[in-house]
């Protein structure tokens, strides 16, 4: 196998040591020469622990600028690194230690306990200022290790909202191919600077984001966690922001964000979970800017974007990007199961392979368990992800188009549809609903809407209000809460 990949030695290969990499907004700033001999030292330290290029290195910790070293450390030496959500509790934690078999854990103090019981190997620490065991004191010359270009990089679990979590395997190769695609889709310069308000255990924030910022060798205002006030007050001084749809919805309550704040920006993109066109417009209106929605998923990279030039439409997600080949299993127009190909797909799930064979078609094509429609331009919509699909007296209904009604309303700041089971039709369609603040909106009037708008069998049996709908750390709504919450509101 030829040994001639690794994702950091591109990335690396031009860079200005002397441009910054991390600008911490009333703190240090980090430069690429940081980045380069921080990972370096990190490296060697981690080598010495007994880590071989190949092994599995879990990653627990918050959000730092040294917790993006560590990342790049891994990288360039060939150690493949499992970043983990924060919020995984001791159950969650153990069976990752099983799942990973790693030869190094780097964890936050808080839970080197936890993790010395249950991991077989050596746990070292790094807490939030970036500062514990896992760090070296002394610089180290580390080179970078070259691999075959289908060797593992990362492995990312997916949120496991059904069944276990899976362990996504992302190649070297994945992450510089879809890098590369965006940096040219999203026509990034050297001169652009991000900001940085996203969390780096997820695909969104430590690919799309960071390698973005790394690959262009650009500042970041780097941000600790989302704080709309301080992206604000980053915005002057910025280029691009991406941000999780919640982002938006936050960021338009600050009296402070206008055309003014964002004079310098030039690209703002959504992802993660879908953007409501209320949001896209009410952000347009505001600053004139039209954000760039865009969608992947951790085991795909980033697969379709709104173009840069051209129309962004609301409501969709865009054409596929260069390299990406999409299939809808359906005639034009109509919804189905979206599939993609490219050299933005994963090679498969973490010792799992019936599991990888089933999700692959005999062509190649990766079923991403995402619903969609294509238009005649080549736009795509997510309808919604197939398990969420609500079969009600024998015939399919897609929540999306629901909600879509839905949230045109005025009264409305936005719903989740889901099925629940019902005696009569198998599933019931019922729709919850935050409505806006003041209104007084009632069930029947939702009822009535609906009626007037879709099919009988798509019109909600109940309409329920809520204060605010159950969020993952992504912004992406919980729909399997909901229909724990309400599965008996027909059967009890
Ligand atoms: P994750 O692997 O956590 O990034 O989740 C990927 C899933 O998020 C996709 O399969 C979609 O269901 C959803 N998703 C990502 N981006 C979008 C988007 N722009 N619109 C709608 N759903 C999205």
């Amino acid at each position: 196998m030829t040994l001639n990949c690794n994702v950091y030695q591109d990335f690396s290969a031009a860079f200005d040591l002397d441009k910054d990499f991390a600008r911490i907004p009333g703190g240090p700033t980090y430069s690429y020469r940081d980045l380069d001999s921080q990972s370096a030292a990190i490296a060697g330290h981690f080598s010495e622990l007994g880590v071989k290029p190949g092994d599995r290195v879990i990653v627990q910790v918050e959000k730092s600028v040294t917790n993006l070293f560590v990342y790049f450390a891994c990288l360039r030496a060939g150690f493949v690194c499992v970043p983990l959500n924060t919020a995984y509790v001791d159950e969650e934690v153990a069976f990752f230690c099983a799942d990973a078999s790693p030869a190094l854990v780097v964890c936050d103090p808080s839970r080197e306990d936890t993790f010395n019981r249950l991991a077989d190997c050596p746990v070292r620490t790094l807490d939030a200022q970036g500062r514990g065991s896992a760090i070296p004191n002394q610089p180290r010359d580390f080179g970078t290790a070259m691999r075959a270009r289908d060797d593992t990089a990362v492995i990312l679990y997916t949120s496991g909202t059904t069944g276990r979590p899976k362990g996504a395997m992302i190649s070297h190769h994945n992450l510089l191919a879809n890098a590369r695609t965006l940096y040219s889709a999203w026509q990034w310069q050297p001169s652009d600077v991000l900001i940085h308000a996203l969390p780096v255990f997820h695909i969104h924030g430590l690919f799309v984001a960071t390698h973005l910022a790394v690959l262009g060798n650009c500042p970041m205002i780097f941000l600790h966690r989302f704080d709309a006030g301080a992206v604000v007050e980053a915005l002057p001084e910025a280029t691009v922001y991406m941000g999780v749809p919640t982002n938006y919805v936050r960021l338009l309550d600050e009296p402070r964000l206008n055309a003014e704040a964002c004079r310098h920006m030039r690209l703002f993109t959504s992802g993660s979970a879908p953007l409501l066109t209320q949001t896209f417009n009410d952000f347009h209106h505001r600053t004139g800017h039209r954000i760039v929605e865009r969608y992947g998923m951790t085991e795909t990279g980033m697969n379709t974007s709104n173009p840069l030039d051209g129309e962004r439409r609301p409501g969709t997600v865009g054409p596929p990007l260069p390299g990406v080949e999409v299939r809808i299993d359906a005639p034009p127009r109509q919804p189905g199961m979206l599939y993609v190909r490219g050299e933005n797909v994963f090679k498969g799930y973490w010792q799992l392979p019936d599991k990888t064979a089933e999700e692959f078609d005999g062509d190649g094509y990766f079923r991403t368990g995402d619903v969609a429609t294509m238009d005649d331009d080549g736009y795509i919509a997510i309808v919604g992800r197939d398990k969420d699909m609500i079969i009600s007296g024998g015939l399919n209904v897609y929540p999306k188009e629901i909600e879509t009604v839905i949230d045109d309303s005025d009264d409305v700041t936005e719903s989740a549809v889901i099925g629940v089971p019902h005696p009569d039709f198998g599933e019931a369609v019922v729709a919850v609903i935050v409505a806006r603040k003041d209104s007084d909106l009632s069930e029947n009037e939702i009822i009535n809407l609906l009626k007037s708008r879709l099919a009988n069998f798509k019109v909600a049996k109940r309409a329920i209000f809520v204060d605010r709908l159950p969020r993952n750390a992504m912004g992406k709504v919980q729909k399997a809460r909901l229909r724990d919450q309400y599965a008996k509101l027909f059967t009890s």
